[in-house]
């Protein structure tokens, strides 16, 4: 027997100025990653009735392809942390045979097999994020979700058939997708949704960008034996982190064999028989087998119809959002990458929570962006005798 709804604790904030009117949703939530299905099971939990959308799901993600969990559990995170730490025995067995560990000369390493355990991994959160929604009784929509009105969403399901739906409060929780630069043959290269399910490990991998993504790739492919470049535009990788510590990762990953190009930009990506060939500022041309972009993410707001129902954007096409997650409409709100604030799943969640609290709760609630932890995956440092090893070689070389 269902549950008789609990009464919900209007607040101020859950105030839209509409007086009695029914809705079918009190919160209808486009976008089932990490801020939606937080906001979307924190705010059934304080009693409201809540709908949800989402893409159907794939690896590879596209403006018609997403999946229940979003970024962070099926191409982000989740997928990434499972090749860092397959990546991470390559270096710990070379070490190992210098602290007395007898290994055979040949060491194999099977591509495919972490691919398909990662994709049974990515799999099986899916489910239980689907089951995560169900059990706090949101009901999940499958299919592209638009905004029509102030408190009207519109979605399209996968056999073409739109469903309408009023709401009380619409959340967008989109997300965002990794954005390609205007260089000429860029579609010769790959984003990090396809590094993530590549057919075949490379042999010669070039990444372009120097922050999260591109150190992070960087690091498993070297550490699964390919060789690895990494051109970037600034002096040292991973701007906006302390200058020192940039320092001693650049030193790892060089220690590690990976080659480093500072203050250098990708000119152009020519196909040949010999791979991609790709040309630099500096007029070197580089070899690869894949062509990594690392350069940022853009919100995911283009079909969502914000625009035309009067939400304001900012110039990179983010939600633009209040301290507490409310666009300039005040029935539409916001959460995660798609607000482009600070583009961390544990962010996205933070926000997801302040809303269901304040909008639901009847607690007013404001996300909390000071000492936000974060952590980059690189390759580790190689062990004592071969880092000092190494390092003496490359400073000779200077
Ligand atoms: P980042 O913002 O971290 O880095 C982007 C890099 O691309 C920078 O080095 C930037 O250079 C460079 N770049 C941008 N545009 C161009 C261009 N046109 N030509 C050449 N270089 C360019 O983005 P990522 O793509 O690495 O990651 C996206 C987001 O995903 C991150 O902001 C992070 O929030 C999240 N993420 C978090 C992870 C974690 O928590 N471990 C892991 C992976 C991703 P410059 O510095 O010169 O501007």
């Amino acid at each position: 027997m269902a549950l008789p709804r609990k009464i919900l604790n209007d607040g101020e904030l859950s105030q839209t100025g509409d007086g009695e009117t029914h809705y079918d949703f009190d919160l209808f939530v486009i976008g089932a990653g990490s801020g939606g299905v937080r906001a979307s099971r924190f705010s059934a939990n304080f009693g409201a009735k809540v709908g949800i959308c989402e893409l159907p799901f794939h690896p590879i993600s596209s403006e018609v392809i997403g999946g229940v969990g979003g970024t962070c559990v099926i191409r982000g995170c989740v997928p990434k942390k499972i090749l860092v730490y397959g990546a991470s025995f390559g270096g710990e067995l070379e070490d190992a045979r210098n602290f007395g560990w007898e290994l055979n000369e040949k060491v194999d390493f099977n591509w495919k097999k972490l691919l398909q355990k990662k994709t049974d991994e990515i799999n099986r959160l899916n489910g239980i994020y689907k089951r995560l929604l169900s059990n706090a009784g949101v009901k999940l929509f499958e299919g592209e979700g638009k905004v029509v009105g102030t408190n009207e969403v519109e979605v399209t399901q996968l056999d073409g058939t739109k469903l309408s739906y009023s709401a009380k409060h619409i959340l967008i929780a989109t997300g965002s997708r990794a954005q390609r630069p205007d260089i000429p043959g860029q579609e010769l290269a790959i984003t990090s949704d396809e590094a993530l399910s590549l057919e075949d490990l490379p042999k010669r991998a070039l990444v372009l960008g120097g922050g999260y993504i591109a150190v992070e790739f960087a690091s498993i492919w070297r550490g699964m034996g390919a060789a690895v470049d990494v051109i970037f535009r600034k002096e040292l990788p991973l701007r906006g982190f302390d200058d020192e510590m940039r320092a001693v990762v650049a030193r790892n990953l060089e220690g590690r064999g990976i080659n480093l190009h500072p203050r250098t930009n990708l000119t152009e990506l020519i196909k040949t028989e010999d791979g991609i060939k790709a040309i630099t500022d500096h007029g070197e041309e580089l070899r690869a087998d894949v062509v990594l972009l690392a350069t940022g993410r853009t919100p995911n707001t283009k079909r969502l119809n914000l625009e035309a129902v009067g939400v304001e954007l900012d110039k990179v096409g983010a939600v633009k959002v209040d301290e507490n997650s409310r666009t300039n409409i005040p029935s539409i709100w916001a959460v995660g990458d798609v607000t482009n604030r600070v583009n961390l799943t544990p962010v996205a969640l933070m926000e997801g929570t302040c809303f269901a609290k304040s909008v639901f709760g009847g607690e007013n609630s404001k996300p909390d962006y000071t000492n936000i932890p974060c952590a980059v995956f690189s390759i580790p440092p190689l062990s004592c005798s071969r880092s000092q090893r190494r390092s003496g070689n490359r400073a000779s070389k200077r």
